[in-house]
């Protein structure tokens, strides 16, 4: 048994903030505090913050366009290397770190579960062999549908609510998936028809259903299926000028279902301005605070060098022009999905790139519930996850913020409203965005990212510190699983396996037929080998199954803090 003693807690699913309370830990658990006597080590943690370990609901981390983007960065793997230390292994690369240095950096910044946002049917015995190998934290995957063409042929032959439920509880099971995403409704499989552009009622090739369709029968089915994460969207006309259009639609197109936005700040931008391109953060953020059935994640941009890599082969073709260094990847796979990888700089002398880390900003300050917004940088689109602590110094320090925003070029400027907000984030709101909120957008609250009697014992500590960059770069102490595989920064148990987290509906398997025979006629693989078997999945680490009981509980209450 180990007691951590002295620390401040902040347990936002608990509703615990900043209280100074013992944390006791057992067989991986947490446990209540037992009766005077029972030995225990103690760790004294006084002057820390003691949260969840970190959780990281979007964040591309295994799978083909990962392994594609590592090979167009050669440069980075060849400059950035870090040896062996006791037991750790050997990696190189900055943005697209090899496997086992991805599970070492998250260790580091204090996090203990990142998951994978866009896994093709196709490719998902790869992607979950792939993070397998990422030690120290938990994975898992959201399976991409909405532009396969088995899907599309359902919609198109009007095929009913009823059987594209059973097809998406299918692909969820056969894939070992947590979460379905859909990228550019209809526009991926449009793409490949010539289609260069996409709007939320426009008809897509070569079926000619529209995205709102598209959308509406995915989110149906999640919801007759009652998958606790709602449908993860990566919007319409992805970093297109004016886009912000598209994405009120499409939240207005809900009427009222549940709804999870990514990446939203490459889906808020205005066409105004003498350059036809600003802020349309205050406008979105307004509807999102005005629809609780929205959740998103920002995918903040952060300057530097980094690698968009996404499904959506439209936006890709798009931002292929803008490639730094110029080269890039687009490519198609088995006529599920698509991928393109383009490597890109952000530059804070650029007046695009210097708005858009504005709007990141604005859309983090003028979302209102802590509960309904992530913090990302769709790693590493946006930027490496490893830019967090930065980010988080962003939101909770006024001061820093205006300097960095002073910095900027006058015309973008001139088109935030940025320095006119006063918000700055508490360590409670931080701990919501980055582990108890995604906990609950994911339905894992029963496992992870709180600090409750039965919660898995993945506890970071971090040491108190006004400058909140230093603070959150380096974990002073990490649990995984009740071990201690962080101190001060490094990492001490470098091969901990974190365990993978799915789903698995009920669906009617009749509707396996169906596919069966759209095999046989169009695809490159037999049923009975693209369909992941258990003992594959259990080889790849722990199972954790979470149950279907649709959206996950509201929070508890926030106690007063009974800090000294
Ligand atoms: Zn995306
Ligand atoms: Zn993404």
């Amino acid at each position: 048994m180990i007691r951590l003693t002295g620390g401040r807690i902040f347990d936002p699913l608990n509703g615990i903030d900043g209280a100074v309370r013992d944390l006791w830990i057992a067989d991986g658990r947490i446990v209540p505090e037992p009766p005077p006597g029972t030995p225990a080590e103690t760790i004294d943690v006084s002057g820390c913050a003691v949260m969840p370990g970190g959780i990281d609901l979007h964040s591309h981390i295994g799978g083909g366009k990962v392994a594609i983007a590592r090979l167009l960065m050669a440069e980075e793997h060849r400059a950035r290397r870090e040896s062996r230390g006791p037991g750790r292994r050997a990696g190189t690369g900055e943005v697209t770190p090899s496997s086992f240095l991805t599970g070492y950096r998250y260790a580091r910044l204090g996090y203990t579960a990142a998951f994978e946002p866009a896994m093709p049917p196709a490719n998902a015995r790869a992607a979950h062999h792939e993070m397998a190998d990422i030690p120290l934290v938990d994975r898992g995957a959201y399976v991409l549908l909405g532009n396969d063409d088995f899907f599309l042929r359902l919609l198109a032959e009007g095929a009913g609510a009823e059987a594209i439920a059973d097809y998406v509880g299918w692909t969820l099971r056969a894939t070992g998936a947590l979460a379905v995403k859909i990228v550019n409704p209809g526009g991926i499989a449009a793409f490949k028809y010539g289609q260069r552009r996409l709007d939320l009622d426009e008809r897509a090739a070569p079926y000619g259903v529209t995205p709102r369709a598209v959308l509406l029968a995915l989110s149906d089915a999640l919801e007759r299926l009652a998958v606790p994460h709602p449908i993860h969207v990566h919007g319409c006309n992805l970093g297109v000028p004016g886009n912000a259009a598209s994405t009120l639609a499409t939240i207005r197109a809900m009427e009222g279902r549940r709804i999870h936005l990514t990446h939203l700040q490459f889906h808020a931008y205005g066409s105004e301005g003498p350059r036809r391109f600003s802020s349309a953060a205050p406008a979105i953020a307004e509807l999102v605070n005005a629809c609780p059935n929205v959740s998103l994640d920002v995918g903040q941009v952060m300057f530097g060098q980094t690698v968009t890599a996404s499904a959506d082969t439209m936006a890709q073709f798009r931002n292929a022009a803008h490639a730094h260094p110029r080269r890039w990847v687009g490519m198609d796979i088995e006529c599920e999905a698509g991928c393109g990888v383009v490597p890109f700089r952000y530059r804070d002398k650029s007046f695009v790139n210097a708005l858009q880390w504005a709007i990141g900003l604005e859309l983090f300050l003028l979302v209102e519930d802590p509960w309904r917004i992530a913090l990302t940088t769709d790693h590493p689109n946006g930027a490496a996850f490893t830019r967090y602590p930065e980010l988080v110094r962003l939101l909770m320090d006024k001061d820093f913020r205006d300097a960095a925003f002073a910095r900027l070029p006058r015309a973008a400027r001139a088109l935030s409203i940025l320095p006119s907000i006063r918000r700055e984030y508490s360590l409670f709101e931080i701990a919501i965005l980055t582990r108890a909120g995604p906990a609950r957008l994911l339905g894992l609250e029963r496992e992870l990212g709180h600090l409750g009697p039965g919660a898995r014992a993945d506890v970071a500590v971090y040491r108190d510190d006004p400058d909140r960059e230093r603070m959150f770069a380096r974990a002073h102490l990490l649990f995984k699983g009740g071990r201690l595989v962080v101190r001060d920064g490094e990492v001490l148990e470098p091969e901990p396996r974190g365990a993978v987290h799915l789903v698995r509906p009920e669906f009617d398997p009749a509707i396996e037929t169906r596919i069966r025979a759209f095999f046989e006629s169009y695809r490159d693989q037999r049923l009975s080998s693209f369909v992941l078997g258990e003992d594959e999945l259990a080889e790849a680490g722990e199972v954790v199954v979470h149950p279907c009981r649709g959206a996950p509980p509201l929070p508890r209450a926030r106690e007063e803090a009974t800090a000294p």
